[in-house]
């Protein structure tokens, strides 16, 4: 048994460090795995807006979540540190002279964190004030940047390379849940366990009913269950069943709350029940195989994701990457 929990183990850390260097950090830091995972950031950075109070913008890397309101900035994600400059300049667009206050994280991996430190470095925070924030406010340069517990525990340990401290979380969150009111707007930080990562968090708001879930749900292809940072099927089926519980569709099972996945297009609820469904289905197909004493190997050759790869096979994980983290996860 240690024999094959450690085989797992250094499999997943090699799988990690061959094809998936450059989700994780800047590509300009991963040496070797960088050449095929080379970014271009020559590449412009796009605003939408959502609903309410919130907007998306793309670039290279996660999407990247922005709250705009009367007391200032909030954003989820900061893509890399090289499109962190054309970020605050669409923010600046967005948001004429309002400051960055918040920065949150949905989990480490430096597609999502890269640019911490510049995005975080053009804000400040609140330090003091009352409840209306009109008396003995004060502010500190510098904003906010909240996560999760292990997304700073992943960064700190990070060795290869070290995650430089400037970029690490600035306040971070035990248990299920963080509420934050910012903007008129009650804001809900939704840790969902061991899932993409052990650490993601999931940023619900809800008087823009707009939910930004990181990399649980990614609308092109399969999820990456990131092994060796404790990922699981089972956490992923959760987190989707979580955006499918907060979302309400408006008419004809369309539109009502929207959903801003970490890579890929914005979807309503009927969207994120479909994807539920192909994850839910191959992950019991894979525990039936399991059930019935297969390997992996003979699991791979049944290839229990066939009929959806024409439609998700083609993404950032390979059918067999995905397989391969189910098997193994549900073999733990
Ligand atoms: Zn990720």
């Amino acid at each position: 048994m240690t024999n094959k929990k450690s085989k797992s183990w250094n499999k997943a850390t090699s799988h990690f460090q061959k094809t998936l260097g450059a989700c994780l950090l800047s590509s300009a830091l991963v040496g070797g795995a960088s050449e095929a995972f080379a970014q271009n950031f020559d590449v412009e950075v796009k605003s939408y807006h959502v609903a309410g109070q919130v907007w998306v913008l793309t670039g290279v890397g996660g999407n990247v979540t922005v709250q705009i309101g009367d007391e200032g900035v909030l954003v989820v994600d900061t893509q890399y540190a090289e499109m962190a400059p054309k970020l605050l300049a669409e923010i600046e667009r967005l948001a004429p002279g309002k400051i960055i206050r918040y920065v949150i994280n949905t989990h480490a991996h430096g597609d999502h964190t890269g640019g911490n430190q510049i995005i975080r470095d053009a804000g400040e925070t609140i330090v003091a004030g009352n409840e209306a924030r009109d008396v003995n406010e004060t502010f500190e340069p510098g904003a906010e940047v909240i996560a999760h517990e292990n997304v700073m525990l992943s960064m700190a340990t990070a060795s290869n390379p070290e995650i430089p401290f400037d970029m690490w979380p600035t306040e971070v969150y035990l248990g299920d849940q963080y509420d934050l009111y910012f903007n008129d707007e009650p804001i809900e930080l939704l840790y969902q366990g061991r899932a993409h990562t052990n650490g993601d968090t999931m940023v619900f708001f809800r008087k823009s009913d707009v939910i930004s879930t990181g990399d649980i749900y990614v609308t092109g292809g399969y999820p990456f269950i990131d092994e060796s940072n404790f990922g699981h099927i089972n956490g992923i089926v959760d987190g989707l069943n979580q955006i499918i519980r907060i979302t309400v569709p408006r008419e004809q099972q369309e539109g009502g709350t929207i959903v801003i996945s970490s890579h890929g297009r914005l979807s309503d609820e009927a969207d994120v029940v479909d994807y539920r469904d192909m994850i839910t289905i191959i992950r019991d197909r894979v525990q039936y195989m399991i059930d019935q004493g297969m390997s992996l190997n003979e699991v791979l050759a049944a290839q229990p994701s066939r009929d959806y790869d024409g439609r998700y096979g083609n993404g950032f994980i390979s059918p067999e990457q995905f397989i391969t983290s189910v098997y193994n996860t549900l073999s733990e």
